[in-house]
C-alpha cells in the first residue's frame, strides 16, 4: 500500500519500509486488518485500526486515512545537544507531557515538513522521563544531517512513541545478558544496561560494542569505568578495521561474543545496530542454545537511497 500510495503522488511519512519504524502508520475506516499488518503496534493503536502501510498487500478496496497521524505525536523541548565525536551527536529532549518508555525502545522523530526517523532511547527509564538520543551523521542523510545541523537548543520537535518490542523487563533479573551493538546500536543497550543495574540485575551483563575505527567507541572510556566498577558488568571494545589504541578486541563484535560464548542456554540476548549483524547474530545465537523469543532485536533499517533519486 505503501508503495502505491507514494507512486500516485500521496505524501506518507516512511523510514525503513519493513515495518520496524513504524513511520508509515495509517488509520483503516471500516475494515477488518490481515493479520500482521499491526505487527509491533502498541494495544491502543490496534484497536483504533492503526496499521503500517508497508506490511499492507491489500487485495481488494479499502478507506484509509492519515490525518489523525498527527495526533500521535507529542512535543518536547531539545534542552542539550553535545556532539560525542564529529559524527555522533547526543540529543537530550524534555518532553512537554507525560512520557513513558521502557528501556530499549525507541521514538520517532518528526522535522520539518512530514519526515519522520526513528531513534533509540539511551535514557535509563527510572532516572528520568527525559529522552537522550544518540544520533550519527549519515551522509546526504535528511534528518541526521537536519539534527546536527538545523535543530536548535530551545526549538520544539515532536516525536512518537515510545515504540519497538526489544526491551528489558525486571523479571529476568536473574538471568546472564549479551548485549551486541554496533555504531549508536550502543544507545538502546545502554538504556537497557543503566536500568538493569538500578534495578539491582543479578545476573552477568555482558556488552560487546563494535565499530570500524576507534572514533566509533564513542562511550569507550565510560564503559570501562562502569566494568571496573560493577561486579556483574563485562565490556569489550571492537575494533573491524584498524586497532588504534590498546584495551579493544580485532574483529566484528558479533563473532568475538559468540566466539566467546558458545553456549546461550539461558541467556537473554539484545542485538542493535546494522540490520545484516542483526539478522545474522540473531540465528546465531539460536544455533547457540538461546530461546527465540529471549533474543531481542532491534535494527536500525535505513531507508536506501543509494538506488533512487533524492526527492
Ligand atoms: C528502530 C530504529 C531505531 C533506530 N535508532 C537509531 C539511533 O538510535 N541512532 C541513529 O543514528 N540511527 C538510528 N536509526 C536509523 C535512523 O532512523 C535513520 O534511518 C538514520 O538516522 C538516517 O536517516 P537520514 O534521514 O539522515 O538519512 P536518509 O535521508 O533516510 O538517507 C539514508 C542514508 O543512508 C544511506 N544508506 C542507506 N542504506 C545504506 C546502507 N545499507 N549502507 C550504507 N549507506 C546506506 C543513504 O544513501 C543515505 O545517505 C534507527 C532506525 C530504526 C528503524
Amino acid at each position: 500500500m505503501l508503495d502505491c500510495l507514494l507512486r500516485h503522488g500521496i505524501k506518507v511519512s516512511y523510514s525503513c519500509k519493513m515495518g520496524t519504524c513504524q513511520a508509515c502508520l495509517l488509520k483503516a475506516e471500516g475494515c477488518e486488518l490481515p493479520a500482521g499488518t499491526q505487527t509491533g503496534l502498541p494495544k491502543n493503536l490496534k484497536l483504533e485500526n492503526y496499521f503500517l502501510s508497508c506490511l499492507f498487500y491489500p487485495d481488494s478496496d479499502i478507506k484509509v486515512s492519515q490525518t489523525t497521524t498527527s495526533s500521535l505525536f507529542k512535543k518536547a523541548v531539545v534542552v542539550e545537544k553535545n556532539k560525542f565525536t564529529d559524527d555522533i551527536l547526543q540529543l537530550i529532549l524534555e518532553p512537554l507531557d507525560v512520557f513513558e518508555f521502557y528501556a530499549g525502545q525507541f521514538v520517532n522523530l518528526k522535522a520539518e515538513g512530514e519526515t519522520v526517523r526513528s531513534y533509540s532511547l539511551a535514557s535509563n527509564p527510572n532516572e528520568s522521563e527525559r529522552l537522550e538520543l544518540h544520533i550519527k551523521r549519515m551522509r546526504n542523510g535528511w534528518m541526521s544531517n537536519w539534527l546536527f545541523d538545523e535543530l536548535l537548543v530551545g526549538d520544539q520537535v515532536e516525536y512518537q512513541g515510545a515504540n519497538g518490542t526489544s526491551f528489558y523487563t525486571k523479571d529476568n533479573s536473574d538471568k546472564p545478558m549479551l548485549l551486541i551493538g554496533t555504531g549508536t546500536g550502543l544507545a538502546p543497550l545502554l538504556s537497557i544496561i543503566r536500568y538493569a543495574l538500578s534495578v539491582g540485575h543479578r545476573g552477568e551483563i555482558i556488552l560487546y560494542h563494535g565499530t570500524r575505527h576507534a572514533t566509533g567507541l564513542y562511550l569507550n572510556s565510560q564503559l570501562i569505568a562502569l566494568a571496573d566498577k560493577v561486579k556483574n558488568f563485562s565490556y569489550f571494545a571492537c575494533l573491524s578495521g584498524e586497532i588504534e589504541f590498546d584495551g579493544t578486541l580485532h574483529g566484528r563484535a558479533n563473532d568475538l561474543a559468540l566466539q566467546k560464548y558458545k553456549d546461550l542456554t539461558g541467556w537473554q540476548v539484545y542485538l542493535c545496530g546494522e540490520p545484516e549483524m542483526v539478522k545474522k547474530t540473531q540465528r546465531c545465537a539460536y544455533l547457540a542454545g538461546a530461546n527465540l523469543d529471549e533474543i531481542h532485536t532491534d535494527p536500525f533499517n535505513l531507508r536506501d537511497l543509494r538506488k533512487r533519486r533524492r526527492k
